[in-house]
């Protein structure tokens, strides 16, 4: 029998959060999601939705605030889907991170004695991304370009945001300048119809560069030329303009194709005193700051001395590879990202390091092929997507027995079941470490550490 019924409003006291960022309530003993609510808030709420095992409740009004409670600073909070915790204090969003991965750790991994070191948090908390995606939508005939709503592709307006620069903000009102003069709409996903689909913008951390792209439905630009003016006009700091093609309609994302209007093909930036080219398709950690420290206590925890062998596997343009090639006697990139790869032996030259290999292709095909061929790393950095690893590869590497293995996650729960299979593999876990390089949503970067 369920407890509530739809429709009705309901008093109750939240007592857990969901790790998609939810609050929870459980009125006897049945679970309601209550989105917008914080662990200690004891809140009023209509049941929108009861199913058999769990309900999701829409708030209503807060009776008594939580402790952990604060005003988000944001408007459009709640309405754009970008981020879950800004009604938390950053205290609270950090424990509540600190929570997370340990209840993956052990209801998926199954390990309740994990030596999790502090997490390490941000001093401000705002304004930390280098690179923002903005899609593109039309609202009774006007351009508008922001973040899609939660869990729909409902483009919400957004004229700032706090996760972002205001530089940013401004290659975006170029475009739409460009679209307004030229008579450029925006793309409808639903008819596949229309030309602009999103707006990407990248910035150097240390160079401050910045890279204007717009993806589109076409490979034919209209009047480029207006195009590179209106952005150059917007910031004297950009040296890439990239129209992308994407004319899938099933791909949210960037296209494979760049076509480059005006300056360089890729930015620059630099990274633990390493500098990387990286092109519009590659991936390169959005949160720079966090990404130093990261980079630096995966290097620690591979405990290299200068003699060993290291696989650094889903390596991007080669940045973890790169930042631990002088304390390593080789080092070996895997990635399947074909562009990033050519970025990654790009940066190997540039950087004059000699001792790092890439190889391009999936790692669950060019691992084993490694390993059979008679590779044997001492140590392995992987650090996947949030899917996770997968078996072929995660057995391929437990195989080849290396001293250590360094898993970087972005996926504490995907982490948690990779883990477990390493350790029916003769793996302990031996450090753990947590960094918020995504403060105001509900993500968390960890590396662990492993030996035989
Ligand atoms: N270590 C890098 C990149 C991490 S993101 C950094 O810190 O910058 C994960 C990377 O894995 C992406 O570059 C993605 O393109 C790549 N990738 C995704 N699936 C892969 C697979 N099956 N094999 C190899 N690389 C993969």
């Amino acid at each position: 029998m369920i407890p509530i019924e739809k429709n009705r409003e309901y008093t109750a006291c939240i007592t857990a959060m969901s790790s998609d960022g939810n609050g929870i309530a459980r009125i006897d003993g049945y679970t309601v999601f209550v989105p917008q609510t914080v662990k200690g808030d004891t809140v009023r709420f209509l049941a929108v939705k009861t199913k058999s095992s769990y309900g999701y409740g829409k708030l209503i009004e807060i009776i008594s605030p939580s402790a952990d409670r604060c005003r988000p600073v944001c408007p459009s909070f709640g309405v754009c889907g970008g981020c879950q915790l800004m009604h938390m204090t950053y205290r609270a969003q950090l424990a509540f991170k600190e929570d997370m991965v340990k209840n993956h750790l052990l209801r998926i991994g199954g390990f309740s004695d994990v030596n999790i070191e502090p997490i390490i948090g941000m001093e401000e908390p705002y304004y930390y991304r280098n690179k923002m995606s903005f899609p593109a939508g039309q609202d009774d005939g006007h351009l508008i370009s922001g973040f899609y709503a939660p869990h729909s592709h409902r483009v919400i307006p957004t004229a700032h945001c706090l996760l972002g620069s205001d530089e940013m903000m401004k290659i975006v009102g170029a475009v739409w300048e460009y679209a307004r003069k030229i008579g450029v709409c925006a793309y409808d996903e639903t008819n596949h119809t229309g030309c602009i689909r999103r707006i990407f913008v990248r910035e150097g951390y240390r160079t401050e560069e910045i890279m204007a792209v717009v993806s589109a439905n076409s490979a034919d630009v209209r009047e480029s030329h207006v195009l590179i003016d209106c952005i150059r006009a917007a910031s004297e700091r950009v040296s890439s303009i990239i129209w992308n093609v994407n004319t899938e309609k099933t791909n949210p994302g960037l296209g494979q194709r760049n076509i480059t209007l005006w300056g360089k093909d890729y930015i620059e930036d630099q990274l633990c005193g390493v500098r990387y080219r990286i092109s519009p398709n590659s991936f390169f950690q959005v949160n720079p700051a966090q990404t130093e420290r990261l980079y630096q206590k995966a290097i620690c925890f591979a405990g290299l001395t200068g003699c060993e062998t290291v696989m650094d596997l889903y390596c991007g343009i080669g940045t973890i590879s790169l930042a631990c090639a002088r304390y390593a006697k080789r080092v070996i990139g895997v990635e399947t990202v074909k562009q990033a790869v050519e970025d990654a032996r790009c940066n190997a030259v540039e950087n004059k390091i000699d001792n790092a290999v890439f190889y391009d292709g999936s790692a669950e095909r060019i691992v084993p092929q490694l390993i059979a061929d008679g590779e044997s790393p001492d140590v392995v950095i992987l650090d996947p997507p949030r899917k996770g690893s997968d078996e072929i590869t995660l057995g391929a590497i437990a195989q080849a027995q290396p001293k250590k293995i360094v898993y970087v996650s972005c996926d504490s729960a995907t982490l948690s079941r990779d883990l477990r299979y390493l350790r029916e593999r003769g793996y302990q876990i031996e450090n753990a470490a947590l960094f918020d390089m995504f403060p105001q949503t509900v993500h968390v970067e960890t590396v662990v550490s492993l030996s035989k």
